[in-house]
């Protein structure tokens, strides 16, 4: 049988199909608008802030701070019960977008997070996209 992968998203859609585009080349982008400077994340085709329409696509650098997490110990679906117990993480990116990952690179979830613990982004490739995951600096 067949090793269970990673659920993905759908990597041509109009909203975000230019972020997943620009993950294969491991860039982390969010929009902000023109008019009132509202940061814009997950991708959209209008300001959440103003309603504008004029948003700007900018690359973070992939280094944030642990906003918040959970820990998951049981999962159903045959890839992340694998991964069990595992860290879905809120990170808030030095530039300003909060992004919601996972965490890796850590034995024990409970015993290594800490809130605004120093994060860096690592990618895992796919054929159409990478997923942005994120590990202790
Ligand atoms: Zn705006």
């Amino acid at each position: 049988m067949a090793e269970p992968t990673r659920p993905l998203p759908k990597a041509q859609e109009h909203d975000t199909g230019a972020f997943w585009e620009a993950t294969k080349n491991h860039e982390l982008r969010y929009q902000r608008c023109d008019d009132c400077e509202a940061i814009v994340f997950y991708p959209r085709r209008h300001c959440t802030s103003c309603l504008g329409s004029r948003l700007t696509w900018h690359t973070s650098k992939g280094e944030g701070t642990l906003y918040t997490y959970s820990v998951v110990r049981q999962s159903y679906h045959p890839f992340f019960r694998a991964r069990a117990p595992y860290a879905v993480a809120w990170i808030d990116l030095d530039e300003g977008p909060r992004i919601l990952s996972n965490i890796v690179g850590i034995e024990d979830p409970t015993k290594e997070l800490s809130i605004g613990q120093r994060l860096r982004v690592e990618w895992e490739d796919h054929e159409e996209l990478a997923v942005p995951l994120f590990r202790p600096i």
